[in-house]
């Protein structure tokens, strides 16, 4: 096992050994199958459908569940292989983190023992692909409140109208969790919606210039009937909503370190090969500066995700601690792709050296989950006790 070149403290080595070849593995597959294709799917708006089954093969989606880990596994180890994703493709991180975190993580975390052995060993295995729809046209931020998009129950049925917004994965998948407000207790329940029922539709938004290959969708719910057995049974309020984001938001977290140090590897490879005043530009003090300055964040921000990984493991990760690290792993993570961006010059604006993908991707993870000032407020609200958005 390998450590990379931008682990410069060595944090994988606190993973075990069993893990460590887990890690190995799905790096040989991201290095073969993956890098080489991304930024043609990146450059054509469209998704590498490939990848799906050999991922689900690898147990990417399946080793943070009871029901499908093949091993007993550490939160960092899950958190490695976010980042292992990201370093090689933001989209692909992103595909994995809604299959895996978004939508496999709200049936384990707020569905009944029988929806999580249901659902869970069929998206694992990627037989079945998930998305998870929270966002609306009209509410973003204020999730919570601002929801619209209702639930109304008439004795074993649900019907479900509304809209939802920028939902990844939904012009593909097999299921949505969809996010409305129980009309009669005003509460926010979640439903597994299988995206075959009559009056759901989901369409392709385009013209995006960050995480192009990830495909996301407007959805329309028009009297969708979902029957009750396909409630998630501890779903009560959106407090539970907020329980599955909490651990996404981690999961980003790594994502953004994963992204940063892509970046950074094609930059220090830039910089031995590419020759200006007779010696590699890196040779030079100022893009040495460059460097050594993105190796500090990403060293910086990896110290950060570990320990709230370590936090779930011991049960004392809260909310505002992992916003706190999205909150700065993604500022970090702009900074770095920035200055990476900028070693490569002129080179650096087009997708043959891979950075002006993470540069352009960084944009999406610094929005998604949670903006940067959302996740701000949640912090603050847990130093000062005061709630600064309600
Ligand atoms: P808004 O909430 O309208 O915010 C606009 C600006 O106002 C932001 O800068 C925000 O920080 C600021 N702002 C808002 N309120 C406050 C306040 N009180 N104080 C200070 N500033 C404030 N959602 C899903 O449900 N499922 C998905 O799979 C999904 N995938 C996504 C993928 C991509 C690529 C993107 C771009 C988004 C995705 N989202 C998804 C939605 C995402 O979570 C939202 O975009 C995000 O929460 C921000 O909401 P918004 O875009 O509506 O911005």
């Amino acid at each position: 096992f390998e450590l990379l070149g931008g682990d410069f403290y060595g944090y994988a080595n606190l993973l075990s050994e069993q893990e460590k070849t887990a890690l190995s593995d799905l790096r040989d597959y991201l290095d073969t199958e993956v890098r080489p294709i991304v930024n043609d799917f990146w450059n054509r708006g469209e998704f590498p459908f490939e990848v799906v089954k050999p991922l689900a093969a690898l147990g990417v989606y399946s080793f943070g569940w009871d029901e499908t880990k093949p091993f007993e596994n550490s939160a960092v180890f899950r958190g490695f292989v976010a980042l292992e994703l990201a370093r090689i493709d933001a989209s692909v991180a992103t595909f994995r983190g809604v299959q895996d975190g978004l939508a496999m993580g709200s049936i384990s975390a707020t569905g009944s023992v029988e929806q999580r052995a249901e659902w869970l060993p069929k998206m694992a295995s990627g037989e079945i692909v998930g998305a998870f729809g929270l966002t609306e046209p009209l509410s973003g931020s204020d999730a919570a409140k601002g929801l619209r998009t209702t639930a109304t129950r008439e004795g074993e049925n649900w019907t479900l109208n509304g809209s939802k917004r920028w939902i990844g994965n939904a012009t593909f998948s097999d299921v949505t969790i969809i996010w409305a407000k129980d009309v009669a207790d005003g509460q926010v329940k979640g439903f597994i919606v299988p995206t075959d029922t009559a009056g759901y539709t989901a369409t392709k938004i385009e013209g995006k210039i960050s995480l192009r290959s990830v495909q996301n969708a407007d959805i329309v719910l028009e009297n969708v009937v979902v029957p009750e057995r396909n409630r998630l049974q501890n779903a009560h309020s959106f407090t539970d909503t907020a329980r599955v984001l909490r651990l996404t938001r981690a999961d980003v977290s790594w994502a953004a370190v994963g992204i940063a140090m892509g970046a950074y590897e094609a930059a220090v490879a830039y910089s031995t090969s590419r020759v200006q005043f007779g010696k590699p530009i890196g040779g030079h003090q100022l893009v040495q500066d460059l460097l050594v300055k993105s190796l500090g964040n990403i060293t910086a921000s990896l110290g950060m995700v570990v320990r709230v990984s370590q936090m779930l493991d011991e049960g004392t990760q809260r909310d505002e601690h992992s916003a706190l690290a999205k909150l700065y792993t993604t500022s970090r993570m702009r900074e770095t792709v920035a200055w990476c961006r900028e070693l490569f010059g002129g080179n650096g604006i087009t997708l043959d050296h891979d950075v002006a993908r993470f540069f352009s991707d960084a944009e999406a993870i610094y929005s998604y989950e949670g903006t940067q000032e959302m996740n701000t407020l949640i912090v603050g609200r847990a130093i000062t006790g005061q709630a600064a958005f309600v």
